[in-house]
């Protein structure tokens, strides 16, 4: 009998253990609305179809419109595909937390920030990179951090992405209940602030205008060639340069600035900033800007990210010191790994358009040559040059 007795409490202590997990898993399994096994939730019909929705209306892309306001923590009513008042309550809620117009009523903008939530919410596995792209606009886009995606996709240089490349986005799927789960859960307040921060200054380039930036110098064996041919053209470009370079070879930063180009700060070590404390960053960044303003009499007035691996800390550092932040719109540098000067021309004509901001490095072998082949098939395109000035758009560097 007492065998019998102790199997019980042994069945029932196990049972009782089994229940306290078996809680836990179904709510992250199956308490998540919309999710299966760590799949993104269907809500094609909302971003497809092109209704736009309000009070009144009925149908799926309703459902789905609350379900994602219920996933964003706006939304508690059922989720029945009827759009009555707590639906447009929500709208309004998502409306007025996104800076949009606070109308009630789902359009083409309430959709496309919608969609911008969703991403975050729910990344999809995989990113195919496509032209004008940063790793800094991907990581925004998905909620993500510039690091994450490094570390996701073991990148060694951030700077080599391509048109075409496909990122992973997230870890290991096939454990769905390890805690992907619970970070797409994260409220949208998390990831908002880093949304709201623009990467790229916008500045007032012109239709049929290019903007060459050249990154990495100054470097003795390629800068001379390249300051050459933007003169033989009559061209001022954008040259982001790195701190210790300067000070190693001040002659070359004085002729950028004698030729009439840009010079940013480019960083002084060169190291990757993003991640590091804000002190660490100023210290950085006041350094090379300190150097470059003394050695060619203009206080730099742009910052680019080394290896473009930008965060929060650093645009608020680099605005500290009177800098803005200024990416690229090519995808990784036109000349990195290029066989030839052909190859970089050509990879440069591809993304040239209205307002591209070029993104080309000292440092690299065939970047002067392509220089001379390129500047004219642009010119013969119909596009005109300028550098990043921040008040004019035409006029060659400010003094400061
Ligand atoms: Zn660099």
């Amino acid at each position: 009998m007492l065998g019998v007795f102790a199997l019980v409490r042994k069945f029932h202590r196990t049972f009782s253990r089994l229940v306290v997990w078996l809680i836990p898993i179904t709510i992250i399994l199956g308490a998540w609305p919309g999710r299966v096994d760590g799949s993104r939730p269907d809500y094609a019909e909302l971003f497809e179809s092109g209704r736009v929705l309000k009070v009144g209306q009925t149908g799926e892309d309703v459902r789905q419109l609350q379900a994602l306001l219920r996933d964003l923590g706006l939304y508690t009513a059922s989720v029945d595909g009827i759009f009555g008042e707590k639906t447009k309550a929500a709208v309004l809620a998502f409306q007025q937390s996104y800076g949009l117009l606070r109308d009630g009523i789902v359009g083409p903008g309430t959709k496309q920030a919608l969609y911008g939530q969703f991403l975050k919410l729910y990344p999809p596995d995989k990113h195919t990179v496509s032209a004008g792209e940063t790793l800094w606009i991907i990581a925004a886009k998905y909620g993500l951090s510039v690091s994450q995606l490094v570390k996701l996709n073991k990148l060694k240089d951030p700077d080599r992405l391509f048109p075409g490349d496909v990122l992973v986005l997230r870890a290991d799927e096939t454990t769905p209940v390890s805690g992907n789960g619970s970070v797409s859960k994260a409220p949208p307040e998390d990831t908002s602030d880093e949304a709201n921060l623009s990467p790229v200054e916008k500045f007032p380039v012109p239709d049929k205008r290019i903007c060459l930036t050249f990154n990495d110098g100054p470097d003795p064996a390629t800068t001379p060639a390249i300051l050459d041919v933007l003169d033989k053209y009559g061209i001022k470009a954008t040259f982001f340069v790195i701190g210790h370079k300067a000070r190693e070879y001040p002659e070359l930063v004085k002729q950028m600035a004698d030729r009439g180009h840009v010079i940013g700060v480019h960083g002084y070590e060169h190291k990757i900033l993003a991640g590091l404390s804000s002190r660490e960053v100023k210290t950085d960044l006041e350094m090379a800007q300190t150097c470059i303003t003394q050695i060619s009499g203009y206080k730099p007035y742009l910052y680019r990210p080394p290896h473009g691996m930008l965060d929060e800390t650093q645009i608020r550092e680099a605005q500290k010191l009177g800098m803005k932040v200024l990416m690229w719109t090519n995808v990784g540098g036109a000349d990195i790994g290029a066989r030839s000067p052909q190859e970089v021309v050509e990879r440069v004509l591809a993304w040239a358009r209205d307002g591209a901001i070029i993104l080309l490095h000292e440092g690299f072998p065939h970047t002067a040559k392509a220089l001379d082949e390129l500047i004219p098939s642009l010119a013969r395109m119909g596009f005109g040059f300028q550098n990043l000035s921040p008040d004019s758009v035409t006029e060659p560097v400010p003094g400061q």
